[in-house]
């Protein structure tokens, strides 16, 4: 799997209905278990161009996420997509697969740079 970042936030379990903080792993940026909040800005490694994902200073991101373990009913795996705007972490929804991540071969769609 290697190094990835979590995006921590209050929503909805989407199984059990209960509002949660909720634990979202990515890619993208600089991957270096980061732990993100709500209109956080991601950070970038600017020696080592390498070890980040995508280009910093993008307009629209939008990017794969996974759940972890909701603390009540114990369910995770679950698909979302998270949105960034200006390497600003803004929003999520869940994923509805409009974007093909598997066939792009990587886990972030640039919408606009
Ligand atoms: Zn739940």
């Amino acid at each position: 799997m290697g190094a990835f970042n979590t995006f921590h936030l209050q929503a909805p379990c989407l199984v059990c209905g209960t509002e949660i903080p909720l634990v979202l792993q990515f890619k993208y940026a600089e991957n270096w278990q980061y732990e993100y909040k709500l209109n956080d800005q991601l950070r970038w490694n600017s020696r080592y161009p390498r070890s980040n994902d995508g280009t910093p200073g993008m307009k629209h991101v939008v990017i794969s996420a996974i759940s972890e373990d909701c603390p009540v009913c114990k369910h995770d795996g679950d698909d979302y997509l998270i949105h960034v705007y200006n390497d600003i972490l803004t929003s999520i929804e869940p994923d509805d697969q409009r974007y093909n991540f598997f066939e792009a071969q990587r886990d972030y769609f640039v919408l606009a740079e």
